[in-house]
């Protein structure tokens, strides 16, 4: 049975070797199993016929029914020939239009016929209009002519043009099951099925392909979308279980002198969220297990505090500990704060970056093997083969989306027994998503920002209100207030990013003249030196002004900073709108976010502003982008390097399914951690098959 599975699509009626050779090159359907396995992505309702007059260009394939009322050939040469069918029926008249396979078309057509079309209409020198539709005569009989739901296909335009429609498609795909039917054994064990109700495997992918009503097409969706679902969240979570079963961790079962006296030198008081993360994370460091913890909070909410703690309960227990930073801005924002926290109490700490000088680079490595330092601060400097601990307890690493996953991971290999891995970032995670891309982990929420803060005002603004805008930005900083404005970087475009950064600063001092303002400037193009300076003079508040572009995106900290003025708006990801405007409201002071867009914005873009300007909740965000988006696109799920490859489910739509199987995956693994029970013998071969499941383990 599984060797027929296995069959090259070839040997398949109606297959044959050419377009055996297309359907692997186009789609990568090799097998007999990826055929059946090859879904359609919609759905047209075969009964309903539309009249002429009703279509609409922004329809989805949809079909008329007509007769020939011209047939006309226009072009010269090569040079777009093409035929066009002028189809009339009671209501109208529209026109298909066909570039390949015109001899073939002309012959096969009559005046008589009336034939039914199948397609999507489209725009065309302001006209609606088909191009290469399906013509069927609306007499013969088709395959699955007693069923009313046809499935639509992915399919390219080579295959299209090769003659192999979604008709071809479909009719090999009814041969197949026509021939596999009886030989399809149930995928998923027999108690799952039963307790779950679910649709067999074999009238699942019949229904698939050929609905026989709405019913069985959604029961046949769920029952895919379950077992895919399922199988993914039972490889995660075993391989969570697995790790756990591997690797010892350091227990840390003191609390003492250093978490005491920056605990009690903090200024504030911690909110209940940050409270129960640092639980969370001690319940980690006493368990004996290797700690793998993402924490998630957003912008402002005080992770960097979290952090600290974390690496004063390993300094209480006579480990190191690093925090690693993805710019040198903010490793230096951490090693101050973490200054001024510790005050003069005996934790050592340690800054380590790319521009740390070589004498005292080597005092730090030499202070680092002997034990003196106790929490070293730095970038990806930190990670290099020739920094050496003597004994690292905890690896913390902030932002992390912005590090890769082998840089990641070489933290790992800092000390004999791992250390603890707190991974944290400020880009929230849809449920889902975190559910999937960081299911091995175990995930820390703050989901409360520290009181006082006001939520920031967001506002959308055209060019025509410069004017405007520049006499509130003078207003804000007559009362005290310090104001970002960023503008875009984006590789594709560096050079006129650059220069309009440059512009953009260059009417800012006209419009702001010194000695009254002051305005700072820092981008990637800078020298080191002045880039620190006008950083400093922004941070300390000797500047009115910090013109920027998205360097100061991650976690820059300057709570005198009241207003963000993002040019260019419509060029940024909505989490990366909701990170830089992050970086204002952290005082006391009413904070405002100022959208600066072009006057036309796209669809999608008009979207993300308006959003923007409706919510502070990143979490909210992050749903949106993932609903506008798709998975895809989400920031981090590249860098995961896990791959989703879903054929059916879908992370945005399908999160109560995802939902249900997480736990039904926990229970099952309750129950029989290593699947060895037979009623789960087929999740364990299922697993053990699985090309995804690569080395889920060390990425963090
Ligand atoms: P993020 O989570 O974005 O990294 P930070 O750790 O930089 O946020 O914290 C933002 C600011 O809030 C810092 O100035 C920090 O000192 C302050 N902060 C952190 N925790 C609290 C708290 N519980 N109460 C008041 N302020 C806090
Ligand atoms: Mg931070």
């Amino acid at each position: 049975m599984s060797d027929i599975l296995e069959s090259n699509i070839k040997f398949l009626q109606g297959v044959g070797p050419k377009r055996a050779e297309l359907l692997s090159k186009e789609l990568n359907i090799n097998t007999f199993k990826d055929l059946l396995h090859f879904f359609p992505f919609r759905y047209v309702d075969r009964s309903k016929i539309y009249s002429i007059s009703e279509i609409e260009s922004t329809m989805s394939y949809i079909q008329i029914r007509g007769s020939i009322a011209k047939m006309t050939e226009v072009g010269e040469g090569l040079k777009k020939r093409r035929l066009i069918i002028t189809l009339k029926d009671s209501s109208g008249t529209v026109d298909l239009v066909f570039f390949k396979g015109i001899k073939w078309i002309k012959e096969k057509l009559n005046y008589k016929s009336e034939y039914i079309i199948f397609g999507k209409p489209t725009i065309f020198n302001q006209t609606i209009n088909f191009v290469h539709p399906e013509i069927e005569d609306s007499n013969s009989q088709s395959v699955n002519s007693q069923e009313n739901m046809i499935g639509v296909y992915p399919s390219t335009e080579k295959l299209r043009n090769s003659g192999i429609s979604n008709k071809i498609i479909t009719q090999i795909v009814y041969n197949l099951i026509q021939k596999l039917y009886n030989n399809l054994n149930e995928t998923l064990p027999a108690y799952i099925v039963s307790n779950k109700k679910l649709l067999s495997y074999r009238d699942s992918i019949k229904n698939i392909h050929f609905p026989k009503d709405q019913n069985y097409l959604s029961k046949a969706q769920f029952r895919l979308k379950y077992e895919e679902l399922l199988l993914l969240q039972l490889s995660i979570l075993k391989q969570k279980k697995d790790h756990e079963i591997i690797y010892n961790g350091i227990t840390f079962p003191k609390i003492s002198d250093h978490f005491y006296s920056c605990f009690n030198n903090i200024p504030f008081e911690l909110t209940e969220a940050q409270k129960r993360v640092i639980r969370e994370i001690r319940s980690n460091m006493t368990s004996g297990k290797q700690m793998n913890r993402l924490l998630q909070g957003d912008v402002g909410s005080g992770k960097t505090m979290v952090a600290i703690l974390s690496c004063l309960i390993a300094a209480d227990n006579g480990y190191q500990s690093c925090i690693m930073a993805p710019t040198e801005v903010l490793a230096k924002q951490h090693y101050s704060n973490s200054q001024k926290m510790l005050g003069d109490s005996i934790t050592k700490t340690a800054l380590l970056t790319g521009s740390t000088k070589k004498k005292e680079r080597k005092e730090i490595l030499d202070n680092l093997i002997k034990g003196d330092i106790d929490i070293l601060i730095g970038t990806h400097a930190l990670i290099e083969e020739i920094v050496q601990f003597k004994n690292l307890g905890i690896a913390v690493i902030d932002e992390q989306h912005r590090f890769g996953v082998t840089q990641r991971s070489k933290l790992w290999d800092k000390n004999e027994t791992p250390p603890h891995i707190l991974v944290m970032t400020a880009t929230p995670i849809p449920r889902t998503l975190a559910m999937t891309l960081y299911g091995h982990l175990d995930v820390s929420i703050i989901d409360q920002l520290p009181p006082g803060r006001k939520p920031v005002k967001t506002i959308h603004a055209k060019e025509h209100q410069r004017n405007r805008i520049n006499s509130f930005l003078k207003e804000q900083i007559d009362k005290g207030r310090q104001v970002f404005i960023v503008y875009p970087l984006i590789k594709e475009s560096e050079k006129m990013d650059y220069k309009n950064l440059q512009e953009g600063y260059m009417n800012i001092i006209e419009e702001f003249p010194a000695p009254k303002y002051v305005t700072a400037v820092v981008h990637g193009q800078q020298k080191q030196e002045d880039k620190e300076y006008d950083m400093d003079l922004f941070v300390k508040g000797k500047a009115n002004i910090l013109v920027s572009t998205t360097v100061i995106e991650v976690g820059v900290d300057v709570p005198n900073a009241s207003v963000m003025v993002i040019e260019s708006a419509e060029r940024f990801g909505l989490s990366q709108l909701h990170q830089l405007r992050g970086r204002v409201g952290r005082g006391a002071e009413e904070s405002f976010c100022i959208l600066m867009t072009s006057h036309k914005l796209s669809k999608e873009s008009h979207q993300r502003i308006d959003l923007m300007c409706s919510t502070n909740d990143g979490f909210e965000l992050a749903e949106a982008d993932l609903r506008m988006r798709g998975p895809g696109d989400i920031d981090g799920t590249q860098q995961s390097g896990l791959p989703i490859d879903l054929k059916i489910a879908s992370l945005s739509k399908d999160g109560p399914i995802l939902e249900e199987c997480r736990s039904t995956a926990k229970e099952i693994l309750i129950d029989d951690p290593l699947l060895k029970d037979p009623k789960n013998s087929i999740f364990k071969i299922c697993l053990e098959n699985r090309q995804q499941l690569r080395d889920y383990s060390k990425i963090s």
